[in-house]
């Protein structure tokens, strides 16, 4: 319990663990398991196949290694950081630009699952993106965001 205190009097008016450190720390450990491999890929090709090979893994070892030591510092860095208001605004873009990403991922899976009933395009004018059923011949499309009016394939 004391422990416990200590830890709630350290992190008050810091920052703490947030979604972003959270990925952060994630991408660490991907660069010092990636570096692990390395290493022993240098190893490896060391003994069977002579230098250049196990030099290229030694470089990559050591670039891995040190862009995960340099993002568990930046870890620290914003989980101990009192700039809390500047730490939840980066918290935020991070938020945002996940979801985007994570939004275009589901529409990509829904076209492909999709593909055989519908066709996907691109408005020529704001770039909107519309489907329409296929076989249909040549149709007209109004788009739904800007009222851009075009012909096209189905
Ligand atoms: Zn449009």
């Amino acid at each position: 319990m004391r422990f416990r205190n200590r830890l709630y009097q350290l992190m008050q008016g810091r920052n703490g663990v947030d979604a972003f450190a959270r990925f952060l720390n994630h991408i660490s450990l991907g660069c010092l398991c990636a570096a692990i491999l390395f290493t022993f890929l240098s190893l490896v090709f060391l003994r069977h196949e002579g230098n250049t090979a196990a030099l290229v893994f030694r470089i990559l070892y050591y670039v891995f290694y040190g862009i995960g030591i340099l993002i568990t510092g930046i870890w620290f860095f914003r989980v101990f950081s009192r700039n809390v208001s500047k730490r939840q605004a980066e918290n935020t873009r991070y938020l945002y630009r996940r979801q985007k990403i994570e939004n275009r991922l589901f529409s990509w899976k829904e076209q492909w699952k999709n593909r055989k009933a519908y066709k996907y395009f691109k408005c020529p004018k704001c770039k909107q993106r519309i489907r329409a059923p296929r076989h249909k011949g040549k149709i007209r499309v109004t788009c739904s965001k800007c009222g851009d009016v075009f012909i096209t394939k189905t």
